[in-house]
């Protein structure tokens, strides 16, 4: 036994530079394909879940959520903010961190980044939305909003949908060269376009993911042709929407958890009993999905704790034996539970001065 208690409960934690590592050594589709089938699996299981409506912050300039979620035997939260005008002052629009922890015992399993793990579970939300409401004959993708987002949900949409042909429109005709910069070398066909009507010609899934904290009007009725799944991610917070409400009215619309999304999502302008589907009653076999090759189907994505909960234990199994961790003296856990105050007399008495026993007293 050493001299001292040890003190701690080590917390592994994945950095940024780890998780880069993670993804390169898995290959982003593997990582992609395992998320989407964790997160349909979790879905799928949708009534063991304690759920709530994410706690949102909201400022002029952005919001800032916490997104906590159960299923009784582990627990999650994540911290993330969605700040359109950020990229003006080169910082991201996105960024966010999170906790798996147990809850028998309330202490954390896992400590990780999770900007690029939201990105890559939006992506495989989208791919999974897009699996079960698109044509089974769909080929075709505009990607409308060509930001951070953007080449996960090119990614996965292809990995996890077969889809191989890309239409591109940005206003912001840098972020499109971006994207197209950072996908050359796949197979993927990829078609730079001049404004949305062009990106959606021919496209049998539509995914927007633009970032303007406003009532944006991305696709009009007029653009929206029968048949077509469109993915709305990008109006995630309230005052913040991309579809036209008439595309709405035409489409039927499918969603995460329906009180949060009538909040943030694009149907916060419908009337609040509007029907729509919650995606785990599709996979539950207790609503259906697509019915006719005609229908027009949105899923109004606007990220739900449940998917960062399958991410994060997702990680969890994917980081067992690997170097891809770092521990992490987050949870002071003295040997015996109830000496926490003797922590500070113990390192007092390693390190010298300002004892507790010698500190003089405070009148
Ligand atoms: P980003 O700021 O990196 O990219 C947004 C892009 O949209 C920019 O390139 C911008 O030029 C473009 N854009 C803005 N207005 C446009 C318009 N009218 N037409 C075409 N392009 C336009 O942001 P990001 O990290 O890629 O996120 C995109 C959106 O997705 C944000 O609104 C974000 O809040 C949302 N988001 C949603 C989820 C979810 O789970 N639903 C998760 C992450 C991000």
């Amino acid at each position: 036994m050493s001299g001292f208690p040890s003190d701690k409960a080590l917390v592994p934690f994945v950095s940024v530079e780890n998780m880069l590592a993670l993804i390169h050594r898995c290959g982003i589709d593997r990582c992609l394909i395992e998320l989407t089938d964790a997160i349909a699996a979790d879905f799928a299981r949708w009534q063991m879940f304690h759920k709530a409506p994410r706690v949102a912050s909201h400022s002029a300039t952005g919001v800032i959520e916490l997104m906590p979620i159960s299923d009784g035997v582990s627990y999650s939260f994540k911290f993330v903010n969605g700040h359109p005008s950020n990229v003006k002052r080169e910082l991201q629009t996105v960024t966010a961190f999170g906790v798996l922890a147990s809850v028998a015992t309330g202490y954390p399993k896992l400590f990780s980044e999770m900007t690029l793990l939201t990105a890559l579970r939006t992506a495989a939300t989208s791919a999974l939305a897009t699996r079960m409401l698109a044509r089974s004959d769909s080929s075709t993708a505009a990607i409308i909003g060509n930001g951070a987002q953007s080449e996960f949900q090119i990614r996965a949409l292809a990995a996890v949908c077969g889809i191989t042909s890309f239409r591109l429109y940005d206003i912001d005709k840098l972020a499109t060269q971006r994207c197209v910069a950072n996908l050359s070398g796949t197979a993927l066909k990829l078609k730079v376009c001049g404004c949305v009507e062009a990106a959606i010609e021919g496209a049998d899934v539509v995914t927007t993911c633009t970032a303007d904290k406003s009532h944006q009007t991305i696709l009009t009725d007029n653009l929206v042709g029968a048949g077509v799944h469109v993915n709305a991610i990008g109006g995630d917070c309230p005052g913040k929407t991309e579809l036209h409400r008439d595309v709405l009215l035409r489409s039927d619309i499918f969603v995460e958890h329906a009180e949060q999304t009538r909040i943030e999502g694009d149907i916060q302008q419908l009337d609040p009993d509007h029907p729509v589907t919650e995606i785990w009653e599709v996979m539950a076999g207790v609503a259906p999905g697509r019915i006719r090759a005609d229908q027009i189907t949105v899923f109004d994505g606007v990220g739900f704790a449940i998917e960062d909960f399958s991410a994060l234990r997702w990680l969890w199994s994917a980081v067992q034996d690997t170097t891809v961790t770092e521990q992490l003296d987050l949870i002071a856990d003295p040997d015996d539970p109830r000496d926490l105050f003797g922590m500070i007399r113990r390192y007092s008495e390693r390190n010298g001065s300002n004892s507790p026993s010698t500190a003089s007293t405070i009148n």
